[in-house]
């Protein structure tokens, strides 16, 4: 990443349409490296969008469509796992959906929002002066304990798909999860989570990423056969 002229280029309302040819060709090296590699690869593009997030540097809008307004009441709780080294920062999470969530849709959006390409992107969640890119409602650490991202009245663009959003929570696990299943700690916590405050939804609407959204793994490759009974199996 050649930061001095990104910096250069985020300032400008449609950053995303002229940095997307060099970002995704960088993701897309990463995904096919070798493990080490493509951490190095990922970590260059998203600190760089972290701190740029963080020192204010990113051109974003202070108005745009307000999706909020399609919040449905949650009756499905999504869960996810960052597929990433446990232990991450929200803040770079906001990083990586602004950049693989956010600046992507600006890049194409449905015909009905074809006027927002180019624009400068917006979530309409803010908190304090900051606004928010992350897409999950809920991270669950390794230790069982839990953190708060989006308020329950902000869809999350978490699901792929647009009516699943507007009615669910997105629930994400703090690891990767191919090839290995969560300690207890960790589904005895979003059980917990769904008894506290999702108490309605029932365990049928308790779903992975997967059974939404076909095209993906997460939350990896045991979350059927092994480790949804754990987090379901309390719910009615
Ligand atoms: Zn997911």
């Amino acid at each position: 990443v050649d930061r001095s002229r990104w910096a250069a280029e985020v300032k400008r309302p449609d950053w995303y349409l002229r940095l997307a040819g060099e970002y995704e060709a960088l993701l897309a090296q990463a995904r096919e490296s070798p493990r080490a590699l493509a951490q190095a690869i990922a970590h260059d593009v998203y600190s760089f969008f972290e701190d740029a997030l963080e020192n204010n540097m990113i051109a974003l809008g202070t108005s745009g469509p307000e999706w909020d307004a399609e919040r449905a009441p949650i009756d499905t709780a999504v869960i996810h796992h960052t597929n990433l080294e446990p232990g991450i920062d929200w803040r770079r999470i906001d990083a990586i959906h602004l950049t693989r969530i956010y600046a992507r849709y600006y890049r194409e959006p449905v015909p009905a929002e074809a006027a927002i390409r180019g624009k400068p992107i917006y979530s309409g969640h803010f908190r304090s002066e900051r606004q928010l890119f992350v897409c999950y409602h809920w991270l669950i650490r390794q230790d069982g304990s839990r953190e708060r991202l989006l308020e329950d009245d902000e869809t999350g663009w978490h699901a792929g798909d647009w009516d699943v959003n507007c009615r669910s929570v997105g629930i994400c696990f703090d690891g990767r999860f191919d090839g290995e299943q969560p300690a207890p700690e960790m589904t005895n916590a979003a059980a917990r989570l769904l008894h506290d405050h999702y108490p309605h939804v029932s365990a049928s609407r308790i779903l992975g990423h997967r059974e939404v959204n076909p095209t993906t793994t997460c939350p990896g490759d045991r979350f059927l056969d092994s480790w949804k009974e754990a987090i379901t199996g309390s719910m009615g």
